[in-house]
Formats: structure tokens, sequence, C-alpha cells
């Protein structure tokens, strides 16, 4: 799907919610959408000046707190970065699988983990409110660069 669909579904998605959709907010999620992995806030700013001149860190902090309760990307805990998800439409578990070489995210959606988790912390009266899966290493095709050279 292109960054323009994924626009056009999360405008809809914005109109039934009734929630406001500004272009600052469209700006950045259009950055984060266009990129590949986990983008920084610092990063986007930047990028948002080229659109925005006046921008200044909290009007990303604003726009991505909007994109965050809205599902459209998550917060990468471990690296302090955003990364745009691809299936907005629909609540569901993540687990992030980090590149550290390449910086690509894969992002999974195995309810099973979550639930292994869950139950871990109820067995030890343990009230989760917030809570990240994430693993760094090496992917697919970083791994083979590895072997051929
Ligand atoms: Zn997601
Ligand atoms: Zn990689």
């Amino acid at each position: 799907m292109s960054v323009q669909q994924q626009l056009e579904r999360a405008e809809r998605l914005c109109n039934q919610r009734g929630v406001r959709f500004t272009p600052t907010r469209r700006h950045v999620f259009t950055l984060i959408a266009g990129h590949k992995g986990a983008v920084s806030a610092y990063e986007l700013l930047d990028q948002l000046k080229e659109l925005e001149p006046h921008a200044k860190p909290p009007t990303v902090y604003r726009a991505l707190d909007f994109l965050l309760a809205q599902g459209f990307v998550h917060k990468v805990e471990s690296l302090n970065a955003f990364l745009f998800c691809e299936h907005f439409a629909e609540h569901h578990p993540m687990q992030l699988l980090i590149c550290t070489q390449c910086g690509n995210v894969i992002e999974l959606h195995d309810e099973a983990i979550n639930h292994a988790f869950e139950h871990q912390a109820e067995l030890h009266g343990f009230a989760i409110t917030s809570q990240s899966i994430e693993a760094h290493g090496q992917c697919r095709h970083c791994a083979g660069e590895n072997t051929t050279s």
C-alpha cells in the first residue's frame, strides 16, 4: 500500500472517530510512513521543517502523541524512536525485532507471546500498565551479507 493510500485510510478513520487530522499531523504521518524502519523525533523535526519552516520540537511531539493515540505509529522504546504501523486499523499485540545493522524493524503480532507475558505478570500479582517486547540483532538480509563477504 502506498503512503498516499495509507494517508487516505487514516483520514477515513479520523473522520469515523471524530478526531482532527490537521495538516501537521498529516505531514508527520507521511514522513513516518515514508521512512523505512524507526525514526527519531529529531529526524522528523528536520524533515518537517522543510514543509513547515516554523516547526519546533513541541510541534512534532504533539503530532506524535496524536499518531500514537490513534495507533498509526508505535513507539520503539529501546531506540526512543517511532515506527509506522501498517496494521493501524485494528488493535493488535506487538513485538519488535530490530536490526542493529540496517535499522530495519520487523513487527510481529503474536497473541501467544503477549498472553504468556501477561500470565506471568499475573502470577506475580503485577498489573501491567504499559509494555514493550523488543529484541535487537541482525536481520536475514544483513546476516546474508556477512556470510558472503
Ligand atoms: Zn502495529
Ligand atoms: Zn539488517
